[in-house]
């Protein structure tokens, strides 16, 4: 059985990630979206097990003691992580699975899994990522807005550091999810991830 392809998804505040996901999720229903533990209080509507799992720092804590994350990182003063398990049993049984996590763990899996492929959504430019952070209503305040931007402009600092890059343009959802389709279409035909192929073909 040919192992899932692990797919790192990130992209700063105001990228559209989270809606490009989700598209990419209706489009294609073989990928497993891996979910996440944080100790950040769940939003209104977010299910526990669903959306993320909702646990405490002490047992945060003695997940990574217990070597039960895959990666994990604080972000705004919470800690996020991949639990490492269902990720693992998930790509044995050929299964694409995708992490939706922020620059630092993605750095991590990087070093841990080389086959596993980065890939980040970005706005089309500087001035749309303002206007969507801003574009959100809800009054915001400018500090607020303005510390969402500096963490835009670092996260997509590391944009060299992934594999590809895919631009979520206004109304172009669709698109940035085919485009990730193409992405891991592509990964699958790599020599590298064929070699039951080039080994058998004489035998
Ligand atoms: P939010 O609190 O808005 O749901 O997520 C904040 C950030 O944490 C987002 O960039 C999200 O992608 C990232 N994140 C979510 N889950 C994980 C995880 O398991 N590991 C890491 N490193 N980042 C995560």
């Amino acid at each position: 059985m040919k192992k899932g392809i692990l797919i790192v998804i990130s992209g700063p505040s105001g990228s559209g990630k989270g809606t490009v996901i989700k598209r990419l999720m209706e489009l294609d229903r073989s990928f497993v979206y891996s979910v996440s533990a944080t100790t950040r209080a769940p939003r209104e509507g977010e299910k526990n097990g669903v959306n993320y799992y909702f646990i405490d720092k002490d047992d945060f804590r003695r997940r990574i003691d217990a070597d039960m994350m895959l990666e994990y990182a604080e972000y705004c003063g919470n800690y996020y992580g991949t639990p490492k398990k269902e990720v693992n049993e998930n790509l044995a049984k050929g299964r694409s699975v995708i992490l939706e996590i922020e620059v630092a763990g993605a750095m991590q899996i990087k070093k841990k899994c080389p086959d596993a492929v980065l890939l980040m959504i970005t706005p089309p430019d500087y001035a749309t990522l303002e206007a969507r952070l801003r574009g959100r209503g809800d009054n915001v305040p400018e500090e607020v807005i303005r510390k969402r931007l500096d963490t835009a402009k670092v996260e997509l600092s590391h944009l060299s550091e992934y594999d590809y890059v895919v631009v979520n343009g206004d109304n172009m959802v669709d698109t940035a999810a085919h485009d990730i389709i193409g992405v891991v279409e592509a990964e699958k035909l790599r020599v590298a991830r064929q070699s039951e192929y080039t080994e058998n073909f004489f035998a």
